[in-house]
């Protein structure tokens, strides 16, 4: 279900697949006495006598920590493609605002995915009081191409969150491009390892960093990933004006999370799809999403373009009092609003409102334990809630 050895050669080395990437991603040439990877630089300012040149200047503009970072993320979504640039963030919505507030102006028409993040939606109000006209239509179908006319930015979230749905990056990418708009795809769920989005067209894959990415639900982290020079430069420094800069700590630990990235999401993956093959033969269990699973409504468009199908498995239990005794007869997964960790996690989604779901909906991020414990932690669990029913 993977396909994890393209032989890219990468910036940092000879040909390699995506677990030699994964370790060795923005790591500096080996020199003796030093590090592989070099602790963060913990700094505000630089020494900086005379004329104020860089290449460090002032904390908030730069720092040699996130610049590894960064590297290592192009190389990650953009193999091999010296014109790739990464900004990180503070968060995934702090990537997420970078390109939807310093992308539009007023007057201009923003296309959004109607079952994106809620945080994603929350901007439309912001949007609008800047004189932006804001379109929704769904992930599903590839519906957002009939809004695309004069628009300026479309924004795409596949898969989406946390209804999974896909579309299709490529066939709405050139009809944006033909209609004059740039596209933004929020990458968070598949990751850079799970699908490429600038390799399928789009102008700007960006994540939440603070999922798989990091992976260990320690810290919060986002990124914007563009091969167009000049976007990079906007994307930069917006960072900079609005100061969403990373700490050098999340920064540093998310690089050295980035080694075993590879290893994680493939464990996730095969993971989530057992857990997806086991809840269909449950009689009270409706609508299992996975993209990997033959029978979802997304796989033929998901396997066209994904390489990894991602750690999140979502399924509908009858009403919420049967999610609710599911969710706190689960020993393993803990309850959490979050998901791309080595833990298993799982809410039900309906307690924040905000997303079109049932109120029995479950949102199941599956880590990398044993896929046998998760398995049979999920059934023991489903009895114990059909049996208080
Ligand atoms: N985009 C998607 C698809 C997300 O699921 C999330 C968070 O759940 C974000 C963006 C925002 O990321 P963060 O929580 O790191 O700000």
């Amino acid at each position: 279900m993977t396909a994890g050895t393209s032989g890219v050669p990468g910036p940092s080395g000879p040909a390699s697949g995506d677990s030699t990437r994964s370790v060795h991603a923005g790591r500096p040439p080996a020199t003796a006495y030093e590090p592989s990877l070099p602790g963060p630089t913990f700094v505000s300012h630089y020494h900086l006598p005379g004329e104020a040149r860089g290449p460090y200047t002032y904390g908030r503009d730069e720092n040699p920590t996130w610049e590894r970072l960064e590297s290592a993320i192009s190389e990650l979504e953009c193999p091999g493609d010296a014109d790739a640039a990464t900004v990180t963030f503070a968060s995934g919505m702090g990537a997420v605002a970078a390109v939807l507030l310093s992308q539009v102006r007023s007057g201009d028409t923003v296309v959004l995915p109607s079952d994106s993040y809620q945080a994603t939606r929350s901007l439309q109000q912001r949007l609008e009081s800047y004189g932006v006209g804001v379109r929704l239509a769904p992930t599903a179908g590839d519906a957002q191409l009939a809004a695309l006319e004069g628009a300026r930015l479309l924004w795409l979230e596949t898969p989406s969150n946390p209804g999974l749905d896909v579309c299709d990056i490529r066939r709405l990418s050139d009809a944006a491009h033909a209609a004059g708009a740039l596209v933004a795809v929020d990458n968070t769920l598949a990751g850079p390892l799970g699908q490429r989005p600038l390799a399928l067209g789009a102008d700007f894959s960006l994540a939440s960093g603070t999922k798989a990415l990091s992976g260990h639900g320690d810290l919060l982290l986002g990124y914007v990933t563009t091969r167009d020079a000049a976007l990079a430069a906007g994307v930069r420094q917006w960072r900079k004006t609005v100061g969403a800069i990373p700490g050098p700590m999340e920064a540093w630990l998310a690089h050295r999370s980035l080694a075993t990235l590879a290893l994680r999401v493939d464990r996730q993956s095969a993971n989530a799809l057992a857990l997806a093959h086991t809840l269909l033969t449950r009689p009270e269990v409706t609508g299992v999403r996975h993209p990997a699973l033959p029978s979802d409504p997304a796989h033929t468009v998901a396997a066209a373009q994904m390489r990894r199908f991602g750690s999140v498995v979502s399924f509908t239990l009858p009403d919420r009092a049967h999610a609710e005794r599911f969710l706190a007869a689960l020993r393993l997964t803990s309850e959490a609003t979050s998901f791309g960790s080595v833990q298993s996690t799982a809410e039900r989604r309906a307690r924040w409102g905000g997303d079109a779901v049932p109120p029995g909906f479950i949102r199941f991020s599956v880590g990398v334990e044993d896929a046998d414990d998760i398995v049979a932690d999920v059934l023991r669990a489903l009895d114990e809630a059909a049996a208080g029913a």
